[in-house]
């Protein structure tokens, strides 16, 4: 049998899961306690509290769901969804189109639109979907599209979704800490994101907040919540004053998220967003020099997301396979319509250094050669 002790590190340079900071796998590694226990409870109001400030809301219902990203989208799509509620999804990549997935088994009546692979929607185009096939009670998007390296313009959708009447959910699970998020300022109703990717701390947590509008469709739901786990009316009140047990957090995970929060904040989120961008910026004018192309549309590029097109009569899976194992790199394979074509380079939290774009060039480089 294999020995976990025997596993060798790597620089993680794929979509997620991005480098964890020695310093969350040793909170990891303290000793677990209940899940009941004062020292516990303070630290999970830590944890309510920096994520109120990286999402940067006032919302009180704010928590982590047990799960990674993907039961955020979930917790979310079924709190706000009854059995027959329409939702107007956008589907520019994978998640979106997971996103669909998930409303569809939740029993909403799904609307959804497309761009093409590494596109992104413009207000009108999601104006216009609400007047001919609206009214909606929520409209979903995903911020950053990791299949694609496209980032949505949040800002100026949610300013029609808002004014359509209509919740705004939004997935924030590649973008949060890597980029501006403002869940208040933008009016996001519902959003999610998860620890693995700028967050920089192991899969396995889901942030999410909800706003007082989201709040108010949850209390006038006539219907129970589909999903007994993801209930926010029951883990709220594990969260909240009551204390109410529901499911045992998963203490240790809470401790390694506590901890990669405060380095989101001793490093200051505005700076932490200008360092993604800045190594996105140096690893662009590399790969550009080398000839490889980026396949995102230009001004809507994401910093943590580098999809770039393989070079023609290459082939892409056995450069990755030379990365892993001669060079300890991890980075990401093309997914749907980018699949056996693009390599996907994430620069996310821990990973977004220098050192890690300089080593990634380097070893193209040399396979390349
Ligand atoms: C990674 C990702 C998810 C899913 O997160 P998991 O942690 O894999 O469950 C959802 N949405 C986006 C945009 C992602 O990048």
């Amino acid at each position: 049998m294999t020995n976990p002790m025997s596993i060798r590190p790597r620089m993680l340079m794929g979509p997620g899961p991005s480098d964890v900071n020695p310093r969350v796998l040793d909170a990891m590694a303290r000793p677990t306690i209940g899940h009941l226990d004062p020292q516990f409870l303070q630290i999970l109001n830590d944890v309510r509290e920096t994520l109120q400030a990286v999402f940067k809301t006032r919302n009180p219902l704010t928590l982590a769901v047990s799960g990674t990203g993907s039961a955020g989208m979930e917790a979310c799509v079924v709190n706000l969804i009854e059995p027959g509620d329409k939702m107007l999804i956008c589907v520019a990549g994978v998640f979106g189109a997971r996103m669909k997935d998930v409303a569809e088994r939740a029993g909403a009546e799904v609307t959804a639109i497309e761009v093409p692979w590494g596109h992104v929607f413009t207000p009108e185009q999601v104006e216009n979907a609400i007047r001919e096939r609206g009214p909606f009670k929520v409209v979903g998007i995903v911020h950053a599209e990791t299949s694609t390296g496209a980032g949505q313009p949040i800002p100026d959708i949610g300013r029609i979704v808002h004014d359509a009447g209509a919740l705004f959910l939004v997935d924030t699970v590649t973008s949060l800490a890597g980029m501006e998020v403002d869940v208040d300022g933008w009016r996001i109703d519902a959003c999610y994101s998860g620890t693995q990717k700028c967050l920089s701390c192991p899969p396995g947590l889901s942030p999410v907040t909800f706003s007082a509008a989201a709040e108010r469709a949850m209390s006038e739901r006539k219907t129970k919540v589909r999903s007994w786990y993801l209930d926010m009316n029951m883990v709220r009140q594990y969260w909240g004053s009551e204390r109410l047990y529901h499911h045992t957090a998963p203490i240790n995970m809470i401790y390694g998220l506590h901890e990669a929060l405060r380095i989101v904040l001793e490093e200051g989120l505005e700076a932490r967003w200008r360092r993604h961008m800045r190594h996105h910026l140096e690893l662009k004018s590399e790969l550009e020099g080398m000839g490889i192309r980026f396949l995102a549309d230009p001004d809507h590029r994401l910093p943590m997301l580098n999809a770039v097109a393989a070079p023609d009569g290459v082939d892409e899976a056995a450069v990755r396979a030379r990365l892993l194992d001669e060079f300890a790199i991890e980075i990401g394979a093309g997914l749907g319509a980018f699949k056996g074509k693009a390599w996907r380079i994430g620069l996310m939290g821990e990973s977004a250094t220098e050192r890690h774009v300089q080593a990634v060039v380097g070893a193209l480089r040399q396979i390349l050669a």
